[in-house]
């Protein structure tokens, strides 16, 4: 393809990307297509001539259209919001273009520049502390995914204690599975980790944490990394850290914070006391992939002291020997991540942060906050309906009163509509912890969704739950 064609074809490309921005509100938001139905409509053997472009990119509509769930639709509520935006994907379009391989300073200086600049920038913009900035002893790294981010940290933690004997993990109940994919991953196990209980808000319970960790020690186990969510996937519950950081280092645990949907909140000066007690904490991660309008992939993870990841993850072969490497005072961020190569994924988040400013961010985040609200008051009104847990920031968790083949049913209903899409979680029942009940979550925060989506989005689940309930 010359540059010219390129041009063209790009021109026809980007024609179609706002096409779909401006009717996807228009689209059955879950896909409709049963397994099995793309790939029939693929031929089994790649094809052996070149194909004319126009026949590529028509089948883009008849082909993948019809295999897509409309994550950008303004009545996605399902999962957390995962916010692509113009900037964002201009930004990975780019980088696309530029094509360069980022795993040293020397492979192309702008991405490990721009990259150290953008962490330092967005660790300001949520109030994150000085030691954790590229000047001090820490520094951030863009990853992947927030599974990642949790990994790195866990064998930073274990490299910084020289690989304890029996060593532990604690997180509460209510924490993601990453944390014990990570402990899975590393080779310490699903044994090592252990999940404490969480108080009637769903916050980790620190007296647990606390008598956790002293029976570990007494057994002879090392007690290693502790991770708080601060917004928990089901409900959004923030754990105390400020209390979870004292009793982790009584033990002397790496504190990892998990805040890989809420942490783009703390934008706003409103939200910043989510972070209590962050200075204390080895590591922290948010992902802007979900509510800070840079489409995936894209996870911030800081550290306290960048040392034990390194420790953790540095190797030098031969051929990657550089002199700039040699000197020690640039950084190589392959030496921060599990794979070597990296793409210049920094590039979206500075056209993100330089398009909207921090002040659009901000918007954008009260506008999720403010919906939410809403959607929380409405459920409120109607009697047939529960909050099963207290609103957090953009997520309600809400319940048609009765037993869970109900909500079951009027959630599937919701979905096979088209008209919005929701997603569920099972909370610990409020009159006994032990059991648990299925729970509607509605998470808040697309970039297009507008208060008409809200109250449209409620009448479809208030006529849904009439016709079941009939
Ligand atoms: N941690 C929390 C609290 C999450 O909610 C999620 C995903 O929703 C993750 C971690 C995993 O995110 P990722 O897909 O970036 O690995």
């Amino acid at each position: 393809m010359t540059p010219d064609e390129f041009r063209a074809r790009a021109h026809e490309v980007i024609d179609w990307i706002a096409d779909y921005m401006r009717t996807v509100e228009d689209r059955p938001v879950l896909s409709q297509v049963k397994p099995g139905d793309i790939s029939a409509m693929l031929p089994a053997q790649p094809p052996e001539h070149s194909e004319p472009w126009d026949r590529i990119l028509g089948d883009l509509d008849t082909i993948v259209q019809p295999g897509l769930t409309h994550w950008q639709s303004p009545s996605f509520f399902g999962y957390f919001p995962a916010n692509s935006s113009g900037p964002a994907i201009l930004g990975d379009l780019v980088s696309s273009g530029l094509g360069v391989q980022g795993m040293l300073w020397s492979t192309s200086p702008a991405c490990t520049e721009i990259e150290t600049t953008m962490l330092d920038w967005l660790a300001r913009m949520i109030g994150l502390p000085e030691s954790m900035m590229s000047h001090g002893a820490g520094g951030g790294v863009l990853q992947g995914t927030a599974s990642e981010a949790a990994l790195v940290s866990l064998l930073a933690a274990r490299a910084q204690r020289d690989h304890p004997d029996q060593p532990t993990v604690y997180c509460s109940s209510q924490a993601h599975s990453s944390i014990m994919k990570a402990a899975m991953i590393s080779g310490l196990g699903k044994d090592a980790v252990r999940l404490i209980d969480v108080d009637e808000s769903l916050r980790m319970d620190v007296p647990s944490l606390d008598r956790q960790l002293r029976s570990d020690v007494e057994s002879g186990h090392s007690p290693l990394f502790v991770c708080a969510t601060v917004g928990t996937t089901s409900s959004g519950a923030i754990d105390p850290v400020e209390q979870i950081a004292a009793v982790s280092q009584q033990h002397n645990c790496w504190l990892h914070v998990d805040a890989a949907w809420a942490g783009s909140a703390c934008v706003c000066p409103e939200h910043r006391d989510l972070l209590n007690g962050v200075e204390a904490a080895d590591s922290f991660n948010f992902n802007p992939h979900k509510w800070m309008l840079t489409t995936f992939d894209c996870s911030a993870l800081w550290v306290r002291n960048r040392k034990p990841l390194l420790d953790a993850l540095s190797i030098m072969p031969e051929y990657l020997r550089n002199q700039a490497s040699e000197t020690g005072a640039v950084i190589d961020y392959r030496d921060w991540q599990i794979p070597l190569g990296r793409r210049f994924r920094a590039l979206k988040l500075w056209f993100v942060i330089r398009h909207y400013g921090v002040e659009g961010i901000r918007a954008h985040i009260r506008r999720g906050v403010e919906l939410a609200q809403l959607f929380e008051s409405l459920v409120r009104d109607d009697d047939r309906f529960e909050l099963a847990a207290a609103r957090s920031l953009g997520l309600v968790c809400f319940r048609l009163r009765g037993d869970d083949s109900a909500n079951e049913e009027l959630l599937a209903k919701i979905n096979a509509s088209g008209r919005a899409f929701f997603t569920h979680t099972r909370l610990p029942h409020p009159m006994n912890p032990s059991e648990s009940q299925f729970v509607i979550r509605a998470a808040i925060g697309a970039i297009k969704t507008e208060e008409r989506h809200i109250r449209s989005a409620w009448e479809l689940i208030q006529t849904t739950a009439g016709a079941i309930q009939r």
